[in-house]
């Protein structure tokens, strides 16, 4: 399985995580995760820290891979 890069028309293979959150729209404990190449990371950061959602960027895991992409659940946990 290969992760691809969120930037928009990038097809790169995703080596970085980034966890944000909006706290206009999530909960406190909540993680949406983009997933970004190493071209993409830096501006996709930026993207997120002026908006100041940005809460971690991690190494792609490609075994457990990214559990929250797009609207999904709430992840009670
Ligand atoms: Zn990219």
């Amino acid at each position: 399985m290969s992760l691809t890069c969120s930037a928009k028309d990038c097809r790169a293979t995703a080596v970085w995580s980034l966890l944000w959150n909006n706290p206009k729209l999530h909960t406190a404990d909540r993680r949406k995760t983009w997933l970004a190449c190493d071209e993409h990371r830096g501006p996709l950061a930026d993207f997120l820290t002026a908006r100041q959602f940005l809460r971690a960027v991690e190494p792609v895991d490609p075994v457990a891979g990214p559990d929250d992409i797009g609207e999904s659940d709430d992840g009670g946990s």
